[in-house]
């Protein structure tokens, strides 16, 4: 198939962005493992009550366990912990009991209301290992071709990825609209946007994975929101 404009809004492995650069991703070294917990307040009370109306966070160096509600009764966590690619590939995540089993090991002692998150998971738990593109991910134009979204600007997550995913969707859609039937000028201002936008969220990323999973946590993610890291 041969097309005169691509956009490649394909995601973290993107086939798209290897016609506009050689940058890979990179796994980072934390991998997030995610369950499910349904109808939450009549079968998991004590569980529900932990997580509250919003979301929890259980932090210490290396590992947590971070929970939010969802709408009708559903509680979403991620088991968030900084292991080896060796770590994650050696679970069998096709084995749900079992992998649920060694995860729940990591977090022996902890509260059985905490850890019911993952040892009642109503799901089978995923594996998300984390990747990222290079801090500041760029390319030089390539007459026809762009990307959005993680295919541009794969980093950690930190709450804005989707987010900056839309925008940049609806960004190029105003660069193309302000220039009819100039689409190399269109997608020029608007990598030149892009591009500046998006370099400080990387830092910012890898900055609120450290004040969840790093040295000084739980500490460090209390100051942030209480603002003692800034006051400090
Ligand atoms: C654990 C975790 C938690 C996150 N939490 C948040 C959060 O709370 N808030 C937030 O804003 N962001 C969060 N993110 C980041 C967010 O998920 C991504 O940044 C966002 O989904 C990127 O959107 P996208 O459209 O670029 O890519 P994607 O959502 O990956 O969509 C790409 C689409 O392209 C399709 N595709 C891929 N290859 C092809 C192909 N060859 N042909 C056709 N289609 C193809 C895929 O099927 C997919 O539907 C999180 C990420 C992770 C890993």
């Amino acid at each position: 198939m041969t097309s005169d404009v691509l956009v490649g809004a394909d995601g973290a492995w993107s086939r798209i962005r290897p016609l506009l650069s050689d940058a890979t991703p990179t796994y980072t070294g934390t991998t997030f493992v995610e369950t499910y917990l349904y109808d939450v307040d009549r079968r998991h009370p004590a569980t529900a009550e932990a997580v509250g109306e919003g979301a929890m966070y259980a932090l210490t160096p290396g590992k947590g366990i971070v929970a939010h509600r969802e709408a009708g009764d559903i509680i979403h966590t991620y088991v968030e912990l900084n292991r080896s690619a060796e770590w994650a590939g050696a679970i069998d995540f096709g084995d749900a009991d079992a992998a649920r089993a060694r995860v729940a090991a990591e977090f022996e002692g902890w509260a059985p209301h905490l850890t019911a998150l993952i040892t009642d998971g109503e799901t089978a738990p995923v594996a998300r290992m984390i990747h990222t593109l290079p801090d500041g991910h760029r390319w030089e134009r390539v007459p026809g071709v762009t990307l959005l979204g993680d295919a541009a600007h794969l980093m950690r997550p930190s709450g804005d990825g989707a987010n900056l995913a839309m925008f940049d969707g609806s960004e190029l859609a105003g660069a193309i609209a302000d220039r009819p039937g100039d689409i190399e000028a269109a997608f020029t201002a608007y990598e030149e946007a892009l591009l500046a936008r998006t370099e400080p969220f990387y830092a910012e990323a890898r900055e609120l994975l450290d004040l969840c999973l790093g040295d000084r946590a739980p500490y460090s993610f209390t100051d942030f929101f209480s603002g003692a890291a800034e006051q400090g």
